[in-house]
């Protein structure tokens, strides 16, 4: 096995045979070529390790046949060392600005273009094995990805069975006489299986939306979305005591969207404001501009510390502090309207002031945004 295949690029045949007298000696398989249009011949056939080229040769000089080397994806990582009889700095810096990687002057002396060619096909073998390597690691990122997602789905689903007979059974327990303390305990067990459900739920959404699943696509009225996610939240604001105000535009418009998606992203930036608002109120807005719309979810709450604010779109992030503990939840929902907005092409804000409350802003495109040759999926 030789070392590694070297294209020598010279017009004068003297110079290619001493060069490739001092390569082979080394173990160089050697190719040759007499002029830029021959060398770019033989690496439509053939990928070499390194081109030793000459600067001046007839029709093509050197610097144009560089140029066409590093323009082309195939070629364009082999290293090029020139070769000139030229030692102005000028024409040396004018090497490297086309793609050089060195530069040796002639009279050539065959101690010095072997060890810089050694260098040079070493440095391009470790390149080419770090970007194999690196290949390799996203490839099995994505085989560990898509396990994981696979087993959150699985197991999931297989929690979600025996988690329905457990709410059955305390719903047939219920009708048996029992004690206020037992009645209590079922409430706790009941309250904790819906709880169960609800982080089984979210996982099973987070799971489909990092699956880099296209959104369902439907074009859809945007008012009726709303209206359809708002259902059951003046209610909720209610049992606390806060006020609840939802705007619409006079207007309806179309939005193209995956509905089942949005309406859920609205329900948990929603049911979030409720939660961490204990007095004053929330305020929905639905806004809509040319080419987007926006929603707009303001609380009167407990807002959000700056240093949290960083955090809390994150798997499973919730703010440690005992205001926010004290209300349930699984660190999902944002992290759920996160990968909504993502696989819309939208946006979110987040304004806040830690006592006074915060607006979350979610600006989506009217229109889906489908990768070219996207295959559609109809609602
Ligand atoms: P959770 O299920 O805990 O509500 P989310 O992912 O929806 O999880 O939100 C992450 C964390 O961000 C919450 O635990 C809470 O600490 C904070 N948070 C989210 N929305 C609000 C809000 N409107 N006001 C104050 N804090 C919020």
């Amino acid at each position: 096995m030789p070392n590694g295949t070297i294209l020598v690029v010279d017009d004068m045949a003297r110079n290619r045979s001493l060069l490739e007298a001092m390569l082979s000696h080394e173990g160089y398989a050697v190719l040759q070529a007499e002029n830029g249009l021959g060398a770019l011949a033989i690496l439509e056939r053939e990928l070499p390790d390194l081109v030793l080229l000459d600067v001046q040769m007839p029709h093509m000089d050197g610097f144009e046949t560089c140029r066409r080397i590093k323009a082309d994806l195939r070629t364009c990582n082999i290293p090029v060392i020139f070769i000139s009889v030229s030692d102005e700095a000028r024409d040396k810096v004018y090497a490297f600005t086309v793609g050089a990687v060195d530069y040796v002057t002639k009279p050539l002396h065959p101690r010095e273009v072997v060890a810089r060619v050694n260098t040079h096909v070493s440095l391009y073998r470790q390149q080419r094995e770090l970007e194999a390597l690196r290949a390799a690691q996203i490839d099995h990122l994505k085989i560990v990805d898509e396990i994981k997602t696979r087993f959150i789905r699985a197991v999931s689903h297989d929690l979600k069975n025996p988690l329905g007979l457990i709410l059955s059974a305390t719903d047939m327990l219920r009708e048996t006489g029992l004690s206020d303390e037992q009645t209590q305990l079922i409430g706790i067990i009941e309250r904790k299986a819906h709880f169960m459900l609800a982080i089984i739920s979210d996982l099973l959404d987070l799971a489909h939306l990092t699956a880099e699943e296209a959104p369902n696509y439907a074009t859809t009225s945007l008012r009726a979305l709303a209206l359809e996610a708002l259902v059951g939240f003046d209610l909720q604001a209610e049992s606390k005591q806060l006020a609840f105000s939802v705007s619409l535009p006079q207007e309806d418009a179309l939005v193209e969207v995956d509905r089942h998606a949005v309406s859920r992203m609205i329900g948990n930036l929603v049911s979030n404001a409720i939660k961490y608002t204990s007095q004053g109120g929330v305020e929905v807005r639905v806004e809509t501009a040319p080419e987007t719309f926006s929603v707009i979810v303001r609380d009167s709450g407990l807002g959000i510390p700056p240093e949290a604010l960083p955090h809390i779109f994150d798997k499973f992030y919730r703010i440690p502090l005992p205001a926010y503990r004290q209300e349930d939840g699984t660190g999902l929902g944002l992290a759920i309207v996160k990968a909504i907005v993502d696989q819309h092409h939208g946006s979110i804000d987040v304004k806040t002031t830690v006592g006074a409350g915060s607006t979350f802003t979610v600006t989506l495109p009217r229109r889906a945004r489908r990768p070219i040759n996207h295959k559609e999926s109809s609602a």
